[in-house]
């Protein structure tokens, strides 16, 4: 496929493609949209920022333009499931763009938020839903929105959705699907659990697979530094000033080093916004906001808040802290080189983190270049305790290519040395002590991006509200009622941490 003409696609939305300035389809876009234009079920597996989203948008929005029907009052005729509500904005804004000359609606339908205008909107009548999935079983559960008219339905970032523990929910939905549907269904990866759910979903499906074989995209040119801990915010700085045109987005493991990151930037003069599941969405659509209009240059986020994020011009990506899933370290990079642009992925790796890099190499299928320059030499590491990830060994003692990289530079007495010793026990406790201290945090940014996302199943319980989206539908007004108790929970907790549970809770 060549050119956009060929894909026969409406004239509007020729018209609107043209108006993006989008000349040839990207792969998935290519193959995708000509089977979805015959009403076939897809599978793909595709990774942000090839262009998905136009390959299920396009076919959605031909098929609803050839029909010209009026929208129907809380039956719509597609359904796009995301995520996050980043995502579900995003495509939000595609769905717009190109079909911003035919007469469809849409609506978005996320947690955090009052859901009110999103049940005028329903209520109205709207052509396509674009939803995360716990809002909208809550609306569903409501009477606020029925699938029974439902065309199309697509579920994107599938592994995300598993990631965020949103499988249970998503067969909530798919069991309210008509079954004669057309079902679009697109991964970055095809875990066990993400097939399970393709059995389910897809008819016959058409297999679409445009994973590039390294996993990585090729314009983006990747390195790493060794640094020891005590010196990346300083390394960071340099890095961040050394260029004018520089937009970075900063990957952190937490969200207080992401507080922390972004504080240390600002007060070294360099503008950055932090973007974490303890900010309210409204605070973190700001922040999006201010980088997107370039009003700062530096974002700095966590996984889960930066999932799905679409911003053209990200010249770095920088990993402050190294992923501990290396599949995150593919999706962190894609946020530069977007849409084939050039762009540039950092890696800083202290001693404790060169499991999570051989981690990232392997999947990667190649070693990531040493920045010799910046690099100092880190301790040699000892013997690691074991991790408990499937398919990870214990790395062996001084034989790592940190321990080599740092011998071909300079001497045990630089930056590197003294503040992480990984073969010391006191080295084993601080690393284990971080690791709970993320998997803790990581477990609540998912709890919280669930309750916030409308799935309030907790707070359903603590107000004895019932078990589950169910009980909330019990009360005509759940969404209403439970948001009532929740304010009423609030004035009982009076310390820091408490409040900080308590914006947790209502943010991502
Ligand atoms: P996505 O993977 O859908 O998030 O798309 C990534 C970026 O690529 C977005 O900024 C799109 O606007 C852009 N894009 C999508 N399709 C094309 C195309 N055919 N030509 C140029 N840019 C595109």
């Amino acid at each position: 496929m060549k050119t956009f003409t060929e894909l026969n696609l409406i004239e509007p939305l020729q018209r609107a493609i043209a108006g993006e300035n989008y000349k040839i389809p990207t792969p998935i876009q290519s193959k995708t949209i000509p089977v979805a234009l015959k009403r076939r079920d897809v599978l793909g597996c595709a990774q942000t920022g090839t262009g998905k989203t136009a390959a299920f948008a396009l076919p959605i929005l031909n098929r609803l333009g050839l029909q010209n029907r009026a929208a129907k009052a809380k039956r719509p005729f597609a359904l796009i499931l995301a995520p996050t509500r980043e995502l579900a904005v995003q495509i939000g804004a595609s769905v717009a763009t190109y079909g911003k000359h035919l007469k469809l609606r849409h609506a978005l339908v996320y947690g955090g938020v009052s859901q009110t205008s999103q049940v005028r909107s329903l209520q109205r009548g709207v052509h396509i839903v674009i939803a995360t999935p716990g809002r909208l079983l809550d609306l569903m559960n409501q009477g606020f929105i029925q699938l029974d008219k439902l065309e199309v339905f697509v579920l994107d970032e599938a592994d995300r959705m598993l990631d965020m523990g949103f499988m249970p929910d998503i067969k909530r939905i798919i069991r309210e699907l008509p079954a004669k549907r057309q079902s679009l269904f697109f991964s970055a990866t095809m875990a066990p659990a993400i097939v399970e759910i393709t059995d389910k979903l897809l008819v016959d499906p058409v297999k679409v697979d445009v994973t590039p074989k390294t996993r990585s995209v090729k314009k983006i040119k990747q390195q790493v530094i060794f640094v020891s801990r005590k010196g990346k915010t300083e390394l960071l700085e340099k890095i961040l000033s050394s260029r004018d045109d520089l937009r970075a987005i900063v990957f952190t493991k937490t969200k207080r080093s992401a507080n922390f990151v972004a504080e240390r930037l600002n007060k070294a003069g360099l503008k950055a916004a932090a973007i974490h599941g303890n900010k309210s969405q409204n605070a973190r659509q700001r922040a999006l906001d201010a980088f997107r209009n370039q009003f700062v240059k530096i974002l700095v986020a966590t996984d889960v808040a930066a999932r799905g994020i679409d911003i053209e011009g990200v010249t770095h990506v920088v990993n402050f802290d190294l992923p501990m899933e290396p599949e995150a370290y593919v999706h962190r990079i894609g946020r530069t080189g977007r849409a084939g642009a050039k762009g540039i992925a950092i890696s800083f790796c202290s001693a404790g983190d060169q499991g999570d890099l051989k981690a990232i190499e392997k999947l990667i299928d190649h070693e990531i270049p040493v920045n010799q320059e910046l690099s100092v030499t880190l301790p040699s590491p000892g013997p690691k305790p074991t991790r408990g990830r499937a398919g990870r060994k214990p790395s062996g003692g001084g034989r790592s290519r940190t321990s080599q990289a740092g011998r071909s530079r300079k001497g045990a007495g630089s930056r590197g040395s003294g503040d992480e010793s990984v073969g010391s026990e006191k080295g084993k406790r601080t690393t284990k002590r971080r690791r709970r201290r993320v998997r803790t945090e990581k477990a609540s940014a998912v709890k919280s991006a669930r309750t916030g996302d409308g799935s309030q199943k907790k707070s359903g319980k603590k107000t004895g509200g019932g078990k589950g989206a169910s009980g909330r539908s019990g009360s005509g007004a759940g969404g209403e009622a439970t948001e009532t108790s929740s304010k009423r929970r609030r004035p009982q907790r009076k310390g820091k941490n408490a409040r900080n549970r308590d914006n947790a809770s209502r943010s991502e």
